[in-house]
């Protein structure tokens, strides 16, 4: 075995890190000589490990998944954990933490260092192997396939590379919800980096939030962090914020496997629906004895005040099994949403999302209790029946009107606006020149749930041909119409280990015939 194999990553946020983690780790647990093998990352800000959600920021933004389950590698969930350990006080305090609880919600930029430092050690790792790594700092505008079946690579700089297999994790699109509203100075298209709030908005101005879901919670503690004062109205559909994660965290003990998910829908005749997910999810969730868990996980029809001062109060209080038990399907989601037919995906994805993303995407009880604390003493508002967001004809400052609870229709005028809705996934939307090359290639398509259409067994794209692209894989955000829940690092980071053990098996099998156990 002598060729040599040469292997692009496309960008260098935390799923990039995780997947060259666990693919040099497992070429090191592998007891063959491998051909020479040289990795090219290509990532335009030349910052390592922490794209938007990890990103050098204020301490405010808080993880939203416990610290013992935020890991690189898949199969030691504790890493992270265990890396903070490491930290002296002095560190620690640095982001705020005083003590290391694998329950609590760290901040975020407290998780990028971890991958940054994890990436350097592992180029190190690399290195000892005889692996090399470059990086690249450019973005990939283009990929073509060459006669050999090679691909080659072009990037902004116009620099060319070639490489025989291609991992995609370029993460989020921009949001493209509010074009429109781009030239108007007052609008922020994205709350991040937070730490720049304070300097692009008057302490004193009022501000509209679109959204109430997660980012919109950290554009809200941010801006009173850094001591705003103004009136802040948060504006979504639901008019509703995000559930709040118990206290009290509840041990899941039948928890859905992907063995007992083949077997259940083999009993299901190939399909899976929606009413037997929910049947499902309802027997496990009553299992942990709290008769009235159902209601709570529906959640109250009434004000986001009342509703939050529930949520504070129910979560300081008792288990929520629910919450922990929406959070194991982590480990089965992809095969979930692979089972469902196409028609209950389309009706999950009109009738359930937004109520799925408010009860699933859950906030800690810390930056609940912020939250509390300015809708009482009346600084914060959040409206629900959004309908539209307009400038003001010759005056600095937007109207954003609402149905109310009653029917009627009411506004708003605030001066700056905030866009908090999250991230596209339509990729047929999007102006990223690679997304735009590769679509108009026919290299791949779009998927109708977001993101690629991809080989569900092994991540490649689906060409407009409905040929598999075996040379080029997707991880991240972009792999959401295929896996779903892919706005998760413990999914995220178990997919990208299954796409670094199919490189290195077929590395494997072309050598020694020996298969990685
Ligand atoms: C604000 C926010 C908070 C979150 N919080 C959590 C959390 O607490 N817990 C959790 O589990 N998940 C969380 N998530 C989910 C999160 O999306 C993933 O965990 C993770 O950040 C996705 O990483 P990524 O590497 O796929 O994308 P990103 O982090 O977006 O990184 C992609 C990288 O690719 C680069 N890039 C883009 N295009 C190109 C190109 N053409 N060529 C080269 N490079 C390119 C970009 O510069 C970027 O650095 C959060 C997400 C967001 C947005």
């Amino acid at each position: 075995m002598n060729e040599t194999h040469r292997l692009a990553i496309v960008g260098g946020g935390s799923v990039a890190v995780s997947f060259l983690a666990q693919f040099i780790v497992l070429i090191q647990k592998t007891p063959i000589d491998f051909p020479p093998i040289h990795i090219t990352l290509f990532e335009p800000t030349g910052v390592i490990g922490q794209g938007t959600a990890y990103q050098a920021d204020l301490n405010t933004n808080l993880l939203n998944v416990p610290a013992n389950n935020m890991s690189l590698f898949d199969d030691k969930r504790t890493h992270f954990l265990e890396w903070l350990t490491t930290l002296s006080k002095d560190d620690l305090s640095r982001y705020g933490v005083k003590e290391i609880d694998g329950n609590d919600f760290y901040p975020r930029p407290l998780f990028g260092r971890y991958v940054s430092e994890q990436f350097t050690r592992i180029v190190k790792l690399a290195c000892d192997l005889g692996v090399t790594v470059r990086v690249i700092e450019n973005a990939v505008v283009a990929i073509e396939r060459q006669q050999s079946r090679a691909m080659m690579l072009r990037d902004s700089a116009g620099g060319k590379y070639e490489a025989d297999r291609v991992v995609l994790c370029n993460g989020n699109l921009s949001s493209d919800k509010f074009e429109a509203l781009l030239p108007q100075a007052g609008f922020l298209n994205s709350p991040y980096p937070v730490a720049e709030l304070a300097r692009k908005i008057p302490n004193s101005a009022s501000v509209g939030i679109l959204g109430s879901n997660l980012s919109a919670i950290d554009a809200i503690v941010a801006l009173v962090a850094q001591g705003h004062a103004g009136p802040i109205h948060c504006f979504s559909r639901q008019g509703r914020l995000p559930s709040v994660r118990s206290t009290f965290p509840t041990k899941v003990s039948d928890r859905l496997t992907r063995n007992s998910v083949h077997k259940w829908v083999t009993e299901q005749d190939g399909h899976l629906d929606l009413a037997c997910i929910y049947e499902q999810l309802q027997k496990m969730i009553l299992s942990h004895g709290y008769g009235d868990d159902l209601k709570d996980l529906l959640g109250a029809d009434n004000s986001a005040s009342d509703q939050l001062d529930w949520e504070i109060e129910t979560s300081q209080a008792r288990q929520r099994p629910w919450q922990s038990v929406l959070a194991s399907t982590n480990d089965v989601i992809d095969l979930l949403w692979f089972y469902l037919a196409p028609e209950e995906k389309q009706q999950f994805q009109k009738r359930w999302m937004p109520q799925w993303m408010s009860r699933r995407a859950m906030f800690p009880m810390k930056n609940a209790l912020k939250l509390q604390e300015l809708m009482r003493r009346r600084q914060l508002y959040v409206h629900g029946g959004f309908q539209a967001c307009m400038p003001v004809k010759d005056k600095d400052v937007f109207e954003v009107s609402y149905e109310n609870g009653v029917g009627d229709v009411e506004s708003v005028r605030c001066e700056y606006i905030i866009n908090a809705t999250g991230f596209s996934q339509n990729v047929e939307k999007s102006a990223d020149p690679l997304v735009m090359d590769l679509l108009n290639s026919g290299m791949a398509t779009s998927s109708p749930y977001g993101g690629f259409k991809l080989d569900f067994n092994t991540g490649s794209l689906i060409a407009s041909n409905s040929e598999i692209v075996d040379e080029i894989t997707v991880l991240g955000s972009l792999a959401r119409g295929t896996y779903f829940w892919t706005i998760s690092m413990d999914v995220n980071a178990r997919l990208a280990g299954e796409q670094a053990r199919q490189i290195v098996n077929a590395l494997v099998v072309q050598g020694d015939k020996i298969n990685v156990c």
